[in-house]
């Protein structure tokens, strides 16, 4: 009788889906994706690993029946032109041209080093985002959900350069007046630390970071986020720019801090950033927070 109950059970929750958008995360399935891309190898423009990762989050954004879009150009670098490809994943689009947006980000390219994979740093944002494709795939939202995959955040290592792919499409959102439907924008990265440390990034909306606060005292997270300070140049500064609220969810102390160490960490920008540094719950504390956020920001 017990064993029938639980196969009913199953039954009944296989036909209307999860109850919420954050218990379809799956943690797993996330990780198995983050440790795909980061078999790819380096991931920088020009790079095999960055082709294979390109049709990689495409075949996962179709399989989901995301509206995917690009946005391709050429950089001018310090070292020449570099071709950027920008990947857009839109969910929950209803037609209305006014609905408003909400984008969630994340890097895919790699650092410009040769043997540096990048398991945290650009792999972990990549399978970050194909598990909230995952769980968009099974639950509608009132926002339309933008996933946006961006290209060359790493730069080209010369110069301290960088954030070409968000630069370029957030002058275009400005450009062509979508910025006042996008009601916010999470960028997420380095999220698969072991260790988990989100930290209060200074640049980012206030407001915004208490809404994660809120969703992560909901399902006892509090403490992985925003225990320490820090300001970092990434990805959403460029979107706080054009006028769009923005926080950057990102664990800035990656290994062990000290002066001997890249001021974020031993396994920074290190050949160290390997697999072995990323874990299933990390990724799953962060997964689950983010979309209970966009739960409670989707009235
Ligand atoms: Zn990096």
């Amino acid at each position: 009788m017990r064993l029938l109950l639980l196969s009913l059970v199953i039954a009944a929750s296989a036909q209307t889906g999860p109850a919420t958008l954050h218990d379809a995360f799956n943690a797993q399935q996330t990780y198995e994706y983050n440790a795909r891309v980061a078999s790819f190898g380096e991931r920088w423009p020009g790079k095999p690993g960055h082709a294979k990762t390109e049709a990689f989050i495409k075949e996962i954004l179709k399989k989901d029946g995301a509206v995917i879009e690009g946005d391709d150009f050429t950089a001018t670098t310090p070292q020449g032109p570099v071709p950027v490809h920008n990947i857009i994943g839109k969910f929950s689009v209803n037609g209305d041209p006014n609905q408003p947006i909400f984008i969630l980000a994340g890097h895919y390219d790699t650092l410009r080093k040769p043997g540096f994979i990048g398991a945290n740093d650009g792999g972990s944002s990549t399978a970050i985002l194909l598990g909230f494709a995952d769980a968009l795939a099974k639950k509608k939202t009132k926002m339309q959900i933008w996933l946006l995959f961006t290209d060359l955040e790493e730069g080209t290592f010369v110069d301290n350069d960088g954030l070409y792919g968000s630069r370029h499409l957030a002058q275009k959102l400005k450009a062509n007046g979508t910025v006042p439907r996008i009601r916010g924008f999470f960028l997420l990265d380095m999220i698969g630390d072991k260790d988990l440390g989100v930290a209060r990034e200074t640049q980012s909306s206030r407001k915004l970071q208490d809404v994660i606060s809120r969703a992560a005292m909901q399902l006892g997270y509090s403490r992985y986020f925003f225990q320490y300070e820090m300001a970092i140049t990434d990805d959403h500064v460029e979107f706080l720019n054009v006028g769009i609220p923005a926080v950057d969810v990102v664990d800035a102390e990656f290994g062990r801090m000290g002066p001997q160490y890249d001021g974020m960490g031993e396994f920074h920008h290190a050949n160290t950033d390997t697999m072995d540094k990323v874990s299933k719950n990390s990724l799953d504390i962060v997964g689950r927070t983010i979309l209970l956020t966009v739960e409670l920001l989707d009235s």
